[in-house]
């Protein structure tokens, strides 16, 4: 058996990769210089265009373009109008931001178990925890597989209760073939980096729902508005506006806004290349009884942001640590996604204690990320599966 790169042995490969990486082009560069020469740095033509772009892609009537993800979390949470008082349901397994901006608001985050297959939000948890405080649901398409819609929206319709999808994983995925962005009260997106398309940072919330639109865009700007109409003191001065709320500035530059939409444009081949490593991993890995593949709905059609590499740790004698730390000795940077959000110290000074979600700690313990993004090539993915089987190899029980 080859020997393991931890133990001395060459590593599979030379140089390392990590789990995620922006693609950007020379029309990306041109797109931002563009801007920078003749446009104006911000509330410009660009952040139209961009939201235009964006209603497009999702099929929402209405976008807002915001300085990142968590802004977007942060408004729709504001906007769906959840305080003081509100619980409001949050997926256990996500980025804390997604928990975080309930507390923005002074409302309590209440976490739902996930499917042990699917790694998304549980509809049968979520019931189970409904009270007469219940507000709304923030669920996550984890790894960019959309959330279950039909029983997430049958729920939100017994309670009375509002829905917004973090969608940072998934621009590009559909379910039953709607976009991700159109079907849920609120649709998050994050254009970090390391998601599918990158301004750099950037978010946007969609929505279909004239009421919200407004609302978001008046919260992005300070609370400020120009609308005669949402006015206490209506003037017909030209220069008068008026703070009617309490907002942020969470505005996008247009220099932002231009290098987003010139990724847009080349999401149909990102999400292409994303699903093409994918199926090469699936049908790697789903013959290994030692490693478990995420389980795919078939109402999902995924742009995958993540690629969970999950250890059937009965099968194994090592752990996760061991794994992962022998991944990074064959050059293959993973990463862990996520802590249960309440295992976060913070969390635990809130009160949340170890054991609300069975099937996410024990997610937790089992998971790494597998690089995945547009730019990898078919002898890098033969790498890290390669390293993969060598591992597994090695600690087979
Ligand atoms: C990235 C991410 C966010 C936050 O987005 P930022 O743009 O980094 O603020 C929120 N939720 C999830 C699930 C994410 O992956």
């Amino acid at each position: 058996m080859e020997q393991l790169a931890i133990l001395g042995g060459t590593p599979v490969r030379k140089n390392p990769i990590s789990y995620g990486k922006q693609y950007i082009d020379d029309d990306d560069v041109a797109a931002v210089a563009e801007v920078l020469k003749h446009g104006d740095l911000t509330c410009g033509c660009k952040i139209n265009e961009m939201e235009n772009a964006l209603c497009e892609v999702t099929g929402a009537k209405y976008a807002v373009a915001v300085s990142n993800g968590t802004a977007a979390l942060h408004l729709a949470a504001l906007a769906a109008g959840f305080g003081e008082g509100d619980e409001v349901i949050v997926s256990a397994i996500t980025f804390a931001a997604s928990a975080n901006c309930i507390l923005y608001c002074g409302a309590k985050p209440v976490f739902a178990d996930i499917r042990p297959d699917t790694y998304n939000i549980d509809p049968n948890a979520i019931e189970k925890l409904i009270t007469p405080r219940t507000r709304g649901i923030v669920a996550v398409d984890f790894t960019g597989q959309s959330i279950e819609h039909d029983a997430i929206r049958a729920i939100c319709n017994r309670h009375k209760l509002l829905l917004i999808e973090d969608a940072a994983h998934a621009i590009g995925t559909k379910y039953q073939g709607r976009p991700v962005g159109s079907i849920a009260d609120m649709t998050c997106f994050s254009f970090h980096p390391v998601k599918t398309v990158t301004s750099g940072e950037g978010g946007a919330i969609t929505t279909n729902d004239e009421q919200l639109y407004h609302r978001l865009i008046r919260l992005r700007t300070h609370g400020i508005t120009r609308n005669r109409e949402e006015m206490v003191h209506p003037s017909d001065a030209p220069w008068y506006n008026e703070q009617v709320e309490l907002g942020f500035n969470y505005r996008l530059t247009d220099i932002q806004a231009a290098l987003l939409i010139s990724q847009i444009g080349k999401l149909p081949a990102f999400a292409a290349r994303r699903k093409e490593i994918v199926s090469r991993y699936d049908r790697a890995f789903s013959e290994m009884p030692e490693l478990v593949v995420q389980k795919e709905i078939p109402e999902s059609d995924t742009t995958r942001h993540l690629y969970i590499l999950r250890l059937n740790l009965k099968a194994l004698t090592c752990d996760r640590r061991q794994f992962f730390d022998a991944l990074h000795e064959e050059n293959i940077y993973s990463q862990v996604h996520y802590l249960p959000v309440y295992w976060h110290s913070y969390y635990e000074k809130l009160g949340y204690a170890k054991g609300l979600c069975p099937n996410a700690e024990a997610y937790y313990q089992e998971v790494m990320s597998l690089p995945l993004y547009y730019s990898l090539t078919d002898e890098d993915v033969a790498g890290v599966i390669k390293a993969v089987k060598k591992i597994t190899a090695y600690y087979r029980k």
